[in-house]
């Protein structure tokens, strides 16, 4: 699948009504939506893509939901998406296990370029390994600088989309942003058939001391791990592979693979928030707005709602002139549709920090399996 997309200089040669930087589950679809509206789309990835990005892999129904709307029904059948029938949570020695129906499972590489792809086919200009930095702005555009390979140019677009994921910078110069103090980071790996213990169809859940591992099989039977681990953890193990380690085993789980010769990724602090969600003629979406934790799996669908609620605002920017007022309604419409559905996916967060609860919760499940199921079904599962 070549995704190398167009050049620096074909980019800088024309104006455009949309530029989106980042393209992830957010950036895709916006830039995807934008174009068959009839716009002009340039959309900027700093990586090669596809590209392994730290994530669960899992998606919820509201993400299938969200793509047959948009008229990618079969998108992820195409790309060999698992369906996702268990979820196993495990603390300690204790194990509790929920019906699931309706998720899928599926690596970023594959789910983000099939996006991409999409993109260009309803008429999305790409350009990979180009990175994007905010410029000024006049009456009628804002520009871009972007930089490839030692190689600078400009580019002019009506409206920038600011998709550039959790922790972007793109907005940082501008905007103010909150971090939580007890933040946890994100890790990852993919991992070979039989490195751990995961049946098909499942997604296996480890809570410890100092954070949590998601593991689920992907295409090709490749298992997916995803964790959210204290920092001072990762310093006191010696590393993200070895404190992901010390939780798998805390919950009887082990790792049959040499741990050096896989290749781990870290993230930034994960529960973070911007304080606006724009300036002029440029909107954030996505992680880069503001994300919680990966507990709830809910992070694509959050990026692919607000990728889509952004469509009216983009119609507005290009086709008449700017107005303040766009950013404040931009974030009104944001917090209603998104922010909302963040709130128990926090109080989740802080729930399982309790090994009290989590006990008893493991507890409940086991004389009650239906019990999780209202639970299930609010977060998108
Ligand atoms: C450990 C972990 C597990 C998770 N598990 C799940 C899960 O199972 N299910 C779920 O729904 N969500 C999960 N999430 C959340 C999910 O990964 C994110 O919510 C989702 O990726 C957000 O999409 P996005 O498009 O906003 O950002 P991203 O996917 O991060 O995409 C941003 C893109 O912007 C590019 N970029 C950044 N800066 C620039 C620049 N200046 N110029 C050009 N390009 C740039 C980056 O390279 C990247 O490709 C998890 C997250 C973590 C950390």
């Amino acid at each position: 699948m070549n995704l190398q997309g167009t050049t620096i200089s074909d980019a800088a040669s024309r104006d455009w009504d949309v530029a989106v930087v980042g393209a992830g589950p957010a950036g895709g679809v916006a830039a995807l939506e934008a174009a068959a509206a009839g716009r002009s789309v340039l959309l900027i990835e700093k990586k090669v893509f596809p590209r392994y990005k730290v994530c669960g892999c899992c998606l919820n129904r509201r993400v299938i939901e969200n793509l047959r709307e948009i008229g990618l029904g079969d998108m992820l059948i195409t790309a060999g998406a698992t369906p996702i029938e268990r979820f196993v949570v495990r603390h300690g020695s204790k194990a509790a296990s929920i019906e699931m129906d309706g998720g899928v499972s599926l690596s970023r590489s594959r789910f983000d370029a099939g996006l991409v792809l999409a993109a260009i086919q309803r008429g999305v200009t790409f350009i990979s390994q180009t990175t994007a930095t905010l410029g000024d702005v006049d009456s009628e555009f804002r520009s871009l600088n972007i930089t490839a390979k030692g190689e600078k140019s400009t580019i002019r677009a009506r409206v920038v989309i600011a998709a550039d994921g959790l922790g972007g910078r793109l907005l940082s110069e501008h905007e103010s942003e909150w971090i939580s103090e007890n933040s946890l980071i994100g890790a990852g790996a993919q991992l070979p058939d039989g490195a751990c213990d995961v049946p098909d169809r499942t997604i296996v859940m480890a809570m410890g001391k100092s954070g949590y591992i998601g593991l689920v099989r992907v295409e090709d039977k490749a298992i997916n791990l995803a964790a959210a681990l204290h920092p001072n953890t990762v310093k006191n193990s010696g590393g993200l592979a070895l404190a992901v380690q010390d939780i798998l085993s805390e919950c009887d789980l082990a790792l049959q693979t040499d741990i050096d010769s896989q290749i781990w990724k870290g993230t930034s602090p994960l529960t973070r928030r911007s304080a606006h969600l724009g300036c002029e003629r440029v909107f954030v979406v996505g992680d880069a707005a503001g994300y919680i934790e990966p507990f709830t799996g809910q992070g694509i669908s959050w990026a692919i709602e607000s990728a889509r609620r952004i469509q009216p605002f983009i119609t507005e920017t290009v086709t008449k002139d700017w107005r303040s007022t766009l950013i404040p309604r931009w974030e009104q419409t944001y917090t209603r549709a998104i922010s909302k559905h963040q709130r128990l996916c926090r109080q989740l967060s802080w729930g399982i920090r309790s090994p009290f609860l989590m006990q008893s919760g493991i507890r409940v499940i086991n004389v009650f399996p239906t019990i999780a199921a209202p639970f299930t079904r609010r977060l998108g599962w």
